[in-house]
């Protein structure tokens, strides 16, 4: 190959010539075939629209006029819209669904020159955290593939982890993309909510649904959220504010102590009991870290943290019974066959199409919604998150950024969890929050357990902040080598 296999290296080698466009497709592609029995990271592969934007994109850097990311191969996770190729949600629902238009962010991502070699493995609409409630089957861990890659977005964590592409998207409604890019080592960032258009992004809870980016490192995320982010007018909620450049941080100047005067906030709700031993340590280990490089830690309170769970798991599946209603059997996706009537017919499509977390979701969130149970759930629900979201507001007066582990554990054994819906959903303890604030958040490599396997550490910031966040996740990069691991087997 020719350096490293990253964003940034891939570009500047296309660009140089040194690779091109079609010869990177199929090293991608090679690497996609090689793992995939092994990873099962992929849903779908396109290998002749690969090619085909490959071409593209060659064209393009002979011309001179090709846009930044040209001929860089990038999957998307299969709850975003992609014309012409097959969005399944990784759901009996939509196994054959072909979307007639592309998702704002895939659009983008197209218009920047991206190769779009295939679309990753997830849960079931999104719903999960281990990406074990995939109608395609479970991904697997390229550091230990006994464990779980984390979720939802547990295809894309793998495939960039495996260095079988360089980036991917994911979304993040509670922590699918900080969690799995924690659990792979790799590096993940969820925007504010609104930077980037859900046009396209199959619904799962409207108010929390982000697009966000999987990638090795800070650069190479802020590379592709910068193709990613931007107003849209088909999202009621996207934000029309001037284009923040999320690369600025790359042209900054930089001295012995390059964060100097940021303000890293340590919550007192977030130390403590829950937190695995080697997570904590390799956590405190990146907090000293960040100190020798000039920032300072502070001490906050976010009293109402500890109700961040509770309150995900009432509004998410009160959004999610909502969204889901559309799939019906009667306009796209999976119908019965032989119903004896309307109501049958939506009762046998729905029993069919979806899976056993799915139901469980559409139940919780119906009944939340029902008469009479409606103020007592949802309607307080609604309240403890806006308390929620003062806490951060308070705390974001004291501090810039506020660190902690990004997941309570490890990766865990495949299986280990799937009987046990509580134990897997408190396992986003520490990422929910920022979906109910809106805020943005990263997490990036920060060591590994006695087993091996890699810890995350998650940064989370005030809304639009995320330049400063790659900024951090970028000097701390310079400074370690966490994100330059590759798991045994794989090629840089
Ligand atoms: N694990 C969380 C859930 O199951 C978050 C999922 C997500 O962010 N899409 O709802």
């Amino acid at each position: 190959m020719t350096g490293p296999f990253t964003v940034a290296g891939l570009a500047a080698a296309l660009r140089a010539r040194r690779i091109s466009s079609v010869e990177l497709a199929e090293e991608s592609l090679a690497r996609i075939a090689a793992a995939q029995p092994v990873l099962n990271a992929f849903v779908t592969v396109d290998r002749e629209g690969a090619l085909e934007a490959a071409r593209a994109a060659d064209a393009a850097l002979a011309r001179g006029d090709a846009p930044p990311l040209a001929g860089v191969p990038i999957a998307h996770k299969d709850v975003l819209m992609t014309a012409g190729l097959r969005t399944t949600c990784a759901s009996r629902m939509l196994a054959d669904y072909v979307a007639p238009y592309d998702a704002h962010v895939v659009a983008r991502l197209r218009a920047a020159g991206t190769t779009l070699v295939g679309k990753t493995n997830m849960d079931e609409f999104a719903m999960g955290s281990s990406n074990e409630n995939s109608r395609f089957g479970a991904v697997a861990n390229p550091w230990n593939r006994a464990c779980i890659p984390g979720g939802s977005s547990g295809g894309s964590a793998a495939a960039v982890a495996a260095r079988l592409v360089p980036a991917a998207t994911g979304t993040d409604t509670g922590g699918s993309v900080r969690q799995p890019a924690a659990m792979c080592g790799i590096t993940g960032i969820k925007p504010t909510y609104g930077l980037c258009s859900r046009y396209g992004l199959v619904a799962f809870a409207s108010s929390f649904d982000t697009p966000g980016v999987l990638a090795g490192d800070a650069q190479d995320c802020a590379l592709v959220l910068d193709a990613m982010a931007g107003h849209d007018a088909r999202d009621a909620t996207s934000a029309d504010r001037p284009h923040e450049d999320c690369t600025r941080f790359l042209r900054r100047e930089a001295g012995a102590r390059p964060l100097a005067g940021l303000r890293i906030g340590l919550p007192r709700e977030y130390s403590g009991t829950g937190v695995a031993a080697g997570v904590a340590t390799a956590v405190e280990a990146a907090l000293t870290e960040l100190r020798k490089l000039g920032a300072e830690t502070v001490a906050i309170e976010l009293p109402m943290v500890g109700h961040a769970i509770p309150v995900y798991y009432v509004l998410a599946p009160a959004e999610a019974s909502s969204n889901l209603s559309r799939f019906d059997g009667v306009r796209y996706g999976h119908r019965a066959e032989g119903y004896s009537g309307l109501d049958d017919l939506y009762g046998r499509t729905r029993a069919e199409g979806f899976g056993p977390e799915v139901k469980r979701r559409i139940l919780i969130g119906t009944y939340v919604l029902s008469h009479g149970y409606y103020d007592a759930y949802y309607l307080k629900a609604q309240q403890v998150r806006r308390l929620i979201a003062d806490d951060f507001a308070r705390a974001f007066e004291r501090c810039d950024v506020i660190a902690g582990p990004t997941t309570p554990t490890t990766a865990f054994a495949l299986g280990a969890r799937t009987d046990d819906p509580v134990a897997m959903y408190l396992g986003d303890i520490f990422t929910v929050a920022a979906n109910l604030t809106g805020l943005p958040a990263i997490s990036m490599p920060c060591g590994f357990d006695a087993d091996g396997l890699p810890v995350g550490l998650q940064l989370q910031g005030r809304h639009f902040d995320e330049a400063r966040l790659l900024d951090a996740a970028h000097r701390f990069q310079q400074a370690s080598d966490w994100h330059l691991r590759v798991p045994p087997g794989y090629a840089r």
